[in-house]
């Protein structure tokens, strides 16, 4: 026999994967399901997915009368809620790309965003007026801002603006989606990025449906026709974890929650509309899990949740599964990534351990979800092996990983074809993920790793403490010492030697902190991740009562924490300057 060199193609229809397709077969197939949003008007508004197909098609035809061409990014500034999820479909759906934009960060940043991503028309929620006005100044190249509300709502603004109800009643909906390429780009997110500027993340038409597949896997978000989902997560970040394309894939009704995101509100629209599952940061878990004690309130339908965007603390993890009966799935991702990366749940032979061996595992970042490889990778550059103790570099790639960012055509991050996360990590031998730093937070004790998420856990679990942060702290003998910055909750008395006694036994020795301090807040990124730069700068001089005893044979050296930190996990580097 003779080798073939041609392989021999297969004969199945070549269908583009296209962000329109999701939409499609929600309305054809689950018409009737439904769409609930808490509106910024006040009131609550429902309607169907064959309704919001509906008005998709208006909003594409809207854009094309107002000469938005395809390739050409929408910009929003919005809550979750159904006018934006028309965005997702009624954007994309021709080609133009949706740019999700976090009202949160400062006007400034807002507007560098804009003009980076060369936004042709921004749709925003009316409670965002005055940012608006602030912005269009600064944003010339934007031809118009459209209010996402009806005339009698439109806000009383110094900016010229559209009005979205307006411009929907002009089209009639009929309007085929087009075959497009899927590869083209469907969806643009900046991260916030806590050096330098942000970064785009453009997806593929390709990329978003492959994740949102990805997403519904029964191991995964496990969504289903049956489920009534709240993405806590907002919309303008990375696409709400995919859930607005989850969401039709699967027919689920979903809640969006609108602009308040407080215990109370959440809690309330969750029982109301027979929510099952919900998705956030552990942040807003925290809100609702003080609601609820208060109140001495339980869940009635919701049966699980997925808590990431940073690590979810054990003792939240505990008590929502053993107070409150939810299950918490933790779950790991970042923009680059669509985001979704790992999901902690456990396989059949798993659920046989004793009870801890399984908390331990579900405390974890967890498995990848098919399509995203993972690795971690030691300071030479070789691939640590999966024994759970090797600390290293996580390196990621897949078909829904970002191959380069937005408009920086000429850089690729990847080396040798994985994407660098900048998070730091072991991989146990169950595949399971731990998340251990992020490459710029490592503390770096005598050439050994420490990881700071593992030390705010712990004190977090005192019962005294409300937040804590821990960061790298100068020392003279052993380069970095971890230290302990910690908000107390109101009313709640620790002195520093109780709270530094409480780690004790719960680490090994080495890994105990130095020090630590009260302050009344810490500072947060606008997503709500602690700013650990900045910390890192505002206790820059502090001096560690275990570095005075060596104080005198070793001079003190601040941290120069902001130079060179994103390339690698031995980020935080000397200064050159010396105190005495
Ligand atoms: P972003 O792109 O803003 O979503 O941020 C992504 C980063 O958040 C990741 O690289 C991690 O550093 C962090 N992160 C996300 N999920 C988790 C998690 N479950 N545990 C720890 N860190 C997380």
């Amino acid at each position: 026999m003779t080798a073939t060199t041609t392989p021999l193609l297969g004969q199945m229809m070549d269908v583009p994967l296209l962000v329109s397709s999701l939409i499609a077969h929600a309305a054809r197939h689950h018409g009737n399901a439904q769409i609930v949003s808490r509106r910024i008007e006040g009131d609550v508004h429902r309607y169907t997915y064959r309704e919001c197909e509906v008005r998709s098609k208006q909003l594409a035809q809207a854009l094309i009368a107002l000469g938005v061409e395809p390739g050409e990014r929408i910009g929003t500034l919005a809550w979750n809620g159904y006018r934006h999820l028309e965005a997702y479909f009624g954007v994309t759906g021709f080609g133009a790309v949706c740019h999700t934009i976090n009202p949160r960060l400062f006007p400034e940043q807002i507007a560098w965003i804009v003009n980076h991503a060369d936004d042709r028309y921004i749709l925003f929620d009316i409670t965002f007026a005055a940012l608006v006005d602030a912005l269009a100044p600064q944003c010339p190249q934007v031809r118009g801002w459209i209010a996402l509300c009806d005339e009698s709502h439109r806000p009383a603004m110094r900016t010229p603006v559209l009005c979205y109800e307006t411009l929907l009643a002009a089209q009639n909906g009929e309007f085929d989606w087009p075959l497009l390429d899927e590869r083209s780009a469907s969806n643009l997110c900046y991260t916030s990025g806590t050096t330098g500027n942000p970064k785009g993340a453009l997806y593929t038409h390709r990329s978003a449906v492959l994740h949102a597949y990805g997403a519904s896997l029964p191991d995964a978000m496990g969504l289903s026709a049956r489920d009534a989902m709240l993405p806590v997560v907002p919309m303008f970040h990375v696409n709400a974890w995919g859930l607005p394309h989850a969401g039709p894939l699967n027919g689920t009704k979903l809640v969006l929650p609108g602009k308040d995101l407080d215990g109370k509100s959440l809690y309330e629209l969750m029982e109301a509309e027979g929510v099952t599952c919900s998705a956030g940061v552990p942040t807003v878990w925290l809100g609702l899990l003080a609601y609820m004690r208060e109140a001495g309130v339980k869940f009635s339908t919701l049966k699980r949740t997925v808590i990431g965007g940073s690590a979810c603390p054990p003792a939240m993890l505990r008590t929502y599964e053993d107070d409150y009966g939810v299950q918490v799935i933790h779950a790991w991702g970042m923009t680059e990534m669509s985001p979704l990366g790992t999901l902690a749940k456990l396989n059949w032979e798993q659920a046989q351990r004793p009870p801890e061996a399984q908390r331990a595992l579900l405390e974890k970042q967890g498995r990848v979800i098919f399509g995203v490889d993972m690795k971690i990778v030691g300071d030479d550059g070789r691939e640590l092996p999966w024994d759970g103790v090797a600390f290293g570099d996580l390196y990621v790639r897949g078909p829904w990983i970002i191959d380069r960012y937005f408009r920086q055509e000429s850089g690729t991050p990847l080396v040798d074809g994985w994407f660098p996360t900048g998070d730091v990590a072991t991989i146990d031998p169950d595949g399971f993920l731990h998340i251990t730093d992020r490459s710029k937070d490592v503390i770096k004790s005598g050439g050994e790793w420490i990881s700071s998420i593992e030390l705010e856990n712990i004190a977090v679990a005192h019962p005294a403490i409300a937040e804590a942060a821990c960061i790298a702290c100068a020392h003279p003998r052993w380069t970095e010492r971890p230290l302990i910055v910690a908000v107390k909750k109101p009313g709640a008395q620790v002195t520093r030697e109780e709270l530094l006694a409480f780690f004790e036994g719960k680490v090994v020795k080495w890994w105990l902190p130095d020090d630590a301090v009260f302050v009344d807040e810490l500072p947060h990124t606008a997503t709500g991740k602690l700013q650990k730069l900045k910390l890192r700068e505002q206790f820059r001089h502090h001096v560690l009562p275990s570095a005075l005893e060596v104080g005198d044979k070793c001079p003190l050296e601040p941290l120069d924490s902001d130079k060179g930190a994103a390339s690698g996990a031995t980020a935080n580097t000397k200064s050159a300057a010396t105190r005495g």
